[in-house]
């Protein structure tokens, strides 16, 4: 079989890979680009799905959905795809259940939840001493302490740290809301990380201007994925096409094969676990009762989601969209689990909630090659070990996907700042001179990373000289980008990053 010749194959048709596909094209459209991907779809973590509403059909996200206004890199995209964003309804009451199937159900109207002033003060003491210690997402092995840091969960530092048992419930929830995972199931050196990529933890948390869940994108967010290919050309991405091995060859030209076509493939990331879930109101009769839509829930309470919103449409369909995650994720069957939901909204927010147009869940389980929901997190040990090799290149394959991101790192915004970081790399290599002064600098930070740790096994991995041609990849789960060109050394590339990750979420949406 003749091998197809290309400058850049992308693999993962994902945000990051077609947002690296659209500035390769942009800079130069002699670019011979080609973009596989193992979904009958683009969008990965993104999909926008037609479901049963009030006025007959409406369209609504179950995967990726909210962005802020910190996060420049989505939004110039949205500004630049034409597309348009709308403010998350939070007005009104919002309902805070911890402690127990007793516990007390309160509401409260702030950003901050209804806690007694004691378990207050200790959130402000917890979040202060976080705060001190959140450095920076590029190179978090130089934080003080770093490989203690990261020798630990984020539950052994909140059972280290946080006073009260309410407060330890919270961080639980809040893990759960954030991540997907348990807060034993992340290092702390991560969480760190993710935090300063965010611009701090209470910004992952809110709705408020600045915030992880601040804006939505009218139509849903896939719409991103898919303009994109239109811009880069459908001919260009191949569905349907899994990698499932990546080889580079020394002294002739890099090849990728797929099955059926001239590569080879690597296995998709299966087994991780994602749910999703939609309840479509006849109206959005929790605004009528003065509640904002938002729920929280501690797993201790038998109430499957640990957090609700509203996702009332922009043409007035009335829905709340909810996630399961974590240990809560794990302990029901799909028909109890409905079951547990309904009871818990009626409890919640009133008897109307049993009278609905439509439920529906997605679970990201079951979704080939995603590899976890909403994101790959670090087990203790990974970030000192593997981080610096997160970013850097592996001869000519070269890393994007949202976990390589360093703003705004696990969300659409990061997935679209390391997609046009790893298009700047492979730029360099291909047509320098479209590359400016800054983009140069970029290109040369993510190449001269340092090793934390001397002899990791991430740097016993052999590395190529770039010759006239490289690889570009958006791993993690993202896609990867490749140039097929002459190239010295004979290389079978093990893709030991996306190894590095944990990834046991399971997380629910609920509309
Ligand atoms: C339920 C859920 C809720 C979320 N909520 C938010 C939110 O509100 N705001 C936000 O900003 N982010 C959110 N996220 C995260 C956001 O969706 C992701 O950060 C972003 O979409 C990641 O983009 P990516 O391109 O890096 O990776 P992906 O979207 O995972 O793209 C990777 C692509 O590579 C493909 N692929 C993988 N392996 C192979 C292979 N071997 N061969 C070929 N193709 C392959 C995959 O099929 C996929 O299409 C959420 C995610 C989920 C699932």
């Amino acid at each position: 079989m003749t091998a197809e010749i290309w400058d850049v194959i992308i693999v993962g048709a994902g945000l990051s890979g077609l947002s690296a596909a659209h500035l390769l094209r942009k800079r130069n459209a002699k670019l011979k680009i080609l973009i596989l991907e193992g979904k009958d779809r683009v969008g990965g973590r993104t999909v926008s799905t037609e479901i049963p509403a009030a006025n007959g059909v409406d369209r609504w996200d179950f995967g990726g959905q909210w962005v802020g206004s910190t996060q420049t890199h989505i939004l110039e995209l949205i500004k630049e795809l034409g597309l348009e964003t709308f403010p998350q309804f939070n007005i009104g009451k919002k309902v805070h259940h911890m402690g127990g199937p007793g516990g007390k159900v309160r509401t409260y109207r702030t950003s901050i939840p209804a806690l007694s002033p004691v378990v207050l003060t200790d959130l402000t003491q917890l979040l202060w001493k976080v705060r001190q210690q959140t450095h920076t997402a590029i190179d978090p092995w130089r934080t003080p302490n770093a490989v203690e840091l990261d020798s630990m969960t984020l539950h052994s530092y909140i059972t280290q740290h946080a006073w009260t048992a309410d407060l330890k419930e919270e961080m639980g929830l809040c893990s759960r809301s954030v991540f997907g995972v348990e807060p034993s199931q992340m290092s702390f050196l991560f969480f760190l990380m993710y935090a300063a990529a965010a611009g701090g933890v209470l910004r992952l948390l809110e709705s408020t201007p600045g915030s992880a869940q601040e804006l939505k994108i009218k139509g849903g967010t896939q719409q991103l994925s898919q303009c994109l290919a239109e811009r880069v050309g459908w001919k260009n991405v191949r569905l349907g096409s899994a990698v499932a091995a990546i080889w580079q060859v020394e002294y002739s030209n890099i090849s990728l094969w797929a099955p059926g076509c001239s590569y080879t493939a690597l296995p998709g990331n299966i087994g991780r676990l994602i749910n999703h879930e939609n309840h479509c109101s006849f109206t959005a009769f929790w605004k009528e009762k003065g509640f904002s839509g938002e729920i929280v829930a501690g797993s201790s309470t038998g109430c499957p989601f640990c957090v609700t919103f509203d996702a009332s449409s922009p043409s007035g369909n009335a829905a709340l969209v909810g996630f399961i995650a974590g240990q809560q994720a794990s302990q029901w069957s799909s028909e109890e689990r409905r079951k547990a939901v309904l009871s818990s909204l009626v409890k919640y927010l009133g008897l109307e909630a049993a009278s609905f147009i439509h439920y529906e869940e997605k679970d990201w389980a079951k979704e080939d090659y995603s590899g976890g929901c909403p994101v790959n997190v670090m087990a203790p040990g990974m970030l000192t070990y593997y981080h610096p090799s997160l970013r850097k290149p592996c001869g000519r394959i070269h890393w994007a996907g949202t976990e390589t991101a360093t703003l705004w790192c696990g969300y659409m915004s990061g997935a679209v700042q390391a997609g046009q970081r790893a298009a700047l790399e492979a730029l360099a290599e291909l047509c320098p001179m479209t590359l400016t002064q800054e983009e140069q600098e970029v290109v040369q930070q993510s190449q001269t990373v340092e090793a934390a740790v001397k002899q990791t096994p991430a740097s016993k991995l052999t590395r190529l000289s770039t010759a006239n041609a490289l690889v570009v990849a958006a791993l993690a789960i993202g896609g990867v980008l490749l140039l097929a060109r002459n190239q010295n050394a004979l290389l079978k590339v093990k893709t030991h990053l996306v190894n590095a990750f944990s990834t046991t979420t399971h997380d629910i949406f609920l509309l």
